[in-house]
């Protein structure tokens, strides 16, 4: 069984096929949906061609369902928030950055923590002392 994503405030299924779905304004104001990789460190996505996004770029992104900004503005609103189910049914947080262009992500859980990505170490901070 694979993983499944879901939204943090209504529960509901962001996993589609081979890829997760967002709905996304950039900070100019620009719209469209997003759509991400589920593998943690891949950072395979795919946008219309219409819908750029600068390299430094601050990106919002929305639950497709409820429209619920996912930023966890309670630890750093530049990261967004999800939830994964693991095969295991276990719950973790999944975190990673609305900023374009900086690869990192981190799976948060009670037992366990790990980071990825190249820019990884830009919010670990924030993980690192949650934990203590
Ligand atoms: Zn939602």
């Amino acid at each position: 069984m694979k993983n499944d994503f879901i939204c943090p405030k209504c529960d509901g299924h962001l996993l589609v096929g081979e890829f997760i779905v967002f709905t996304a304004i950039t900070k100019k104001g620009k719209r469209g949906l997003i759509l991400i990789s589920p593998h943690l460190g891949d950072y395979t996505r795919v946008l219309h061609p219409t819908f750029q996004v600068e390299k430094g770029e601050n990106v919002d992104y929305f639950c497709p369902f409820c429209h619920a900004n996912l930023a966890a503005f309670d630890i750093e609103p530049r990261l967004v928030r999800l939830l994964m189910i693991d095969e295991n049914s276990e719950k973790h947080e999944i975190f990673f950055s609305g900023v374009e262009g900086e690869n990192c992500t981190y799976k948060v859980s009670e037992k366990k923590y790990e980071k990825y990505g190249s820019s990884s170490e830009v919010y670990d901070i924030y993980f690192k002392t949650r934990r203590v």
